[in-house]
């Protein structure tokens, strides 16, 4: 361990231990990524308040912990190690979680400097089954052809092929944009419940693993204040009941 990275550490547990102390009366979990016990983190990034988001030990937030409880599930009995994968808009969160597994990891984004590949989910450019495994975790709603692309997913997979194609849920029912949003990173829809629907057109089977059905204790839903929608910078996302809400994590075989 070089003197930099003991520092780090040595810092970390200071702050987690004040952290731990001063939130000692509220919820208490467990993170599944490290293993942390204790309060999580609220954060308020542009789009509001969001409670018990955060693991303060790992940051893995509600998103990246119900996805690494249901990739760890998935994955559980597959040689991944003879599989070929494609990790789309690659979140530095699950780059070393894939490329220690996969016998072969391939990164591709439309825009981000630095992947392997380049190119628009709306036109793929690699022949049809080459590859075991896709994740493109909320990407989705940012594609204007979004059918287009989930076909090309669907194309590009093998015959046993999986694409875990997440995006987060901000209605009941999916409300299209009529054009990208630049206050929400230029998302093009809100998805809603139904979303998910539309994945069932080109794969066999889709399997939904939510929030609701997975450990309390690793804190999975969003618990972010939606009455107060639709708001000037998000006009066509709809009031929302509760701050409570269900994530999903669609699995869709090929
Ligand atoms: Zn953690």
């Amino acid at each position: 361990m070089t003197l930099r990275q003991y520092v780090r550490r040595v810092k970390n547990r200071v702050f987690l231990t004040i952290f731990q102390l001063q939130n000692s009366k509220k919820d208490q979990f467990e993170c599944p990524v490290c293993g942390y016990c204790g309060p999580f983190m609220d954060v308020v990034p542009s789009t509001g308040l969001r409670k018990h988001a955060k693991c303060p030990k790992c940051n893995a937030q509600e998103r990246h912990r119900i996805q690494f409880v249901v990739l760890n599930d998935v994955l559980k009995d597959m040689a991944t190690n003879k599989m070929a994968m494609l990790h789309f808009a690659p979140e530095s969160f699950f780059k070393y979680y894939f490329s220690e597994r996969f016998g072969q990891y391939e990164t591709a984004d439309l825009n981000m400097k630095g992947v392997d590949h380049q190119v628009d989910l709306q036109r793929l450019p690699f022949d049809d089954d080459s590859y075991d495994f896709l994740f493109a975790s909320h990407v989705l709603e940012h594609v204007p052809d979004d059918e287009k692309a989930i076909s090309e997913i669907r194309r590009i997979l093998k015959p046993k092929g999986i694409a875990i194609l997440p995006v987060p849920i901000l209605s009941e029912k999916t409300i299209e944009y009529p054009e990208p949003n630049p206050y929400e990173a230029y998302h093009v829809r809100a998805p809603g419940f139904d979303y998910f629907m539309r994945y069932e057109r080109y794969f066999s089977k889709v399997e939904r693993y939510s929030s609701d059905s997975l450990p309390k204790k690793y804190q999975l839903f969003v618990f972010e204040d939606r009455r107060h929608w639709p708001t000037k910078e998000i006009p066509l996302r709809p009031s929302m009941q509760g701050d409570k809400h269900i994530d999903i994590v669609p699995v869709c075989y090929a």
